[in-house]
């Protein structure tokens, strides 16, 4: 049996510990004894239009062809829909030749690193960052690097950035809105990270691609712009998912974009394609391929998040709670109290309130709050994270 594989499997990750954990307590002392913020999975429903696609494709689509395999890279009809959504909508390059649909962000990762990477180059991630790119990265033969960003703002350092790009950098990976900080990297950090990378790209004589990840492109609030990464730089691929803007988590639909004038992009695209023949990536479901065509540019009903996100950041910071005002996805991303996350959350636990500790996500210090919750959820709680303050005597 391979060794890597068994720890990865034998290992539970501390948010499906906790998980457990609050089942547990749930089962004995009933259903307000604890307030789970640590997982990621939606709480509001899929809008209305993916049902009703779905009900239109089984009653028009023969069952042959809406159940069997499209071509390994995806439907050409529907990678055609979303080049053209992302030309009208960004205003940027997007082909359907370009394009290779999966089983949601993390088979892109997996395909981009794979397709990218040989053994012992290196990814640049600026942290915090989500815990799973370890894990795609290593099984792709590459080494993860990740770097700081700055405590005021949860941007990337970008002067530390091109201090650790070296003759191994091969991709710098970076995810906006930011799974855990919500921060979202403007376009002006976007510009200078560009230019950084084709700065070093020239220096070191070889290419540095920038991977993008991007489930949370739609969940931005108060009209906080995510720039598009293929208007920035052409050695780009972008790695998206349907899971958070559609609450499809469990359906299991995505894609890569390869920036049409990249580099070699014929022989990348092949790179691509051979990845995800490789990791057995091939054919998205189809039924959900089908149904993306009818559901671009819907999401499920993101102002619960937005409600929350707001009840949240206001009461924290006014119970004396330290934290960088999250501009999207839904996490929050708070200041321990104690300098040991893990001291903190066991405090927490005590007053029924569970999160996750900042050190897995490759920043220590501070506790992930998943607000994807129903909004009574964090009124209830509020008033804890309070008695909590209190201990701390914020
Ligand atoms: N990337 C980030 C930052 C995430 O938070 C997640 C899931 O929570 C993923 C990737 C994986 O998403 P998917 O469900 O599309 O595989």
């Amino acid at each position: 049996m391979n060794e890597r594989m068994r720890g990865l499997g034998a290992k539970k990750s501390i948010i499906r510990e906790l998980f457990e954990y609050a089942k547990t307590v749930r089962a004995e002392k009933g259903a307000d004894s604890v307030f789970d913020f640590t997982i990621g999975n939606p709480s509001v429903g899929a809008p209305q239009a993916v049902a009703d696609a779905m009900k239109h494709l089984i009653d028009t689509v023969p069952p042959e062809v809406l159940h069997g395999y499209t071509s390994a890279q995806g439907d050409p009809a529907v990678r055609e829909a979303i080049a053209s959504y992302i030309r009208d909508t960004f205003h940027a390059p997007a082909q359907a030749d370009r394009i290779y649909m999966t089983v949601g962000a993390a088979a892109a990762l997996s395909i981009c690193f794979a397709a990218i990477l040989n053994p012992g180059d290196e990814v640049i991630v600026p942290a915090p960052y989500f815990p799973e790119y370890k894990v795609f990265v290593e099984t792709a033969g590459g080494v993860l690097r990740p770097i700081l960003s700055l405590p005021g703002s949860m941007k990337p350092d970008i002067a530390a950035i091109g201090a650790a790009i070296n003759e191994r950098t091969r991709i710098l990976l970076i995810n906006s809105p930011n799974n855990p900080s919500g921060a979202v990297i403007d376009s002006e950090s976007l510009t200078a990270l560009c230019a950084l990378l084709a700065e070093k790209s020239r220096e070191f004589g070889h290419t540095i691609y920038l991977v993008g990840d991007e489930p949370y492109r739609e969940l931005a609030y108060d009209g906080v712009e995510v720039p598009y990464l293929t208007n920035y730089y052409k050695n780009t691929l972008v790695c998206y998912s349907f899971s958070k803007s559609l609450s499809l988590a469990g359906e299991r639909i995505g894609y890569v974009l390869l920036h049409p004038e990249c580099e070699n992009a014929s022989d990348m695209y092949a790179a691509i394609c051979g990845a995800g023949r490789a990791l057995g990536y091939v054919c998205a479901p189809s039924m959900l391929q089908l149904m993306i065509p009818y559901c671009l540019g819907k999401t499920s009903d993101i102002s619960i998040y937005a409600k929350n996100r707001q009840m949240l950041y206001e009461g924290l910071t006014s119970f004396g709670y330290e934290c960088v005002k999250p501009e999207g996805a839904f996490y929050l991303f708070l200041k321990s109290p104690e300098s040991d996350a893990y001291a903190f959350l066991e405090r927490g636990k005590a007053h029924g309130l569970l999160f996750v500790p900042g050190d897995d996500f490759g920043y220590p210090g501070y506790v992930r709050i998943a607000y994807c919750v129903q909004n009574e959820t964090i009124a209830k709680a509020l008033p804890r994270f309070e008695a909590l303050a209190k201990e701390y005597n914020l």
